[in-house]
């Protein structure tokens, strides 16, 4: 508990750092592409009231247009593949992709099965890679706060 106060009183102290891209603040638009549902629950706990990102400026949208961050779990589908494409072409510029977790990063347990295009780096443009299955809330935590430098 202790160290986890330390990381985010450091959080809040790189927060405090100017960023001319995302002014402090960012809009994270998530797609499941075809995760397991492990990497969503860590999400979840990350907006949860112990973790709270929300007070560091960081807020999950429900539409594209209002996201500045497309962030992808699991390896993506190739049902998913189209609306995951079509998510990315609504978001204005300037706009991130955070490939999130062991599968969209293409070392998942699925492997490269038929019924998949393949990690996100194949699909989009992919700016942070975030390891781990599923990666914990400190490790999203530190991942967004990378993006808005
Ligand atoms: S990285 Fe792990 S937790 Fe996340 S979708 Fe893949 S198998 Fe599930």
């Amino acid at each position: 508990m202790l160290t986890l106060l330390k990381d985010l009183r450091r959080l809040r102290r790189q927060l405090d750092l100017p960023a001319p891209d995302h002014a402090r603040s960012l809009a994270v638009r998530h797609v499941d592409a075809g995760s397991c549902n492990g990497c969503e629950h860590e999400l979840t706990l990350a907006s949860g009231p112990h973790y709270d990102l929300a007070r560091f400026g960081f807020a999950v949208v429900a539409s594209p247009r209002h996201a500045d961050v497309l962030l992808v779990t699991g390896t993506v589908t190739t049902r998913m593949h189209a609306p995951l494409l079509a998510a990315y072409n609504a978001m204005p510029e300037p706009r991130r992709v955070v490939a999130f977790g062991d599968c969209a990063l293409g070392c998942g347990v699925l492997g490269l099965a038929s019924e998949l295009a393949g990690p996100v780096e194949d699909v989009l443009p992919v700016d942070l890679r975030v390891p781990g299955c599923p990666p914990t809330p400190a490790a999203i935590a530190a991942a967004l706060v990378e993006l808005v430098g």
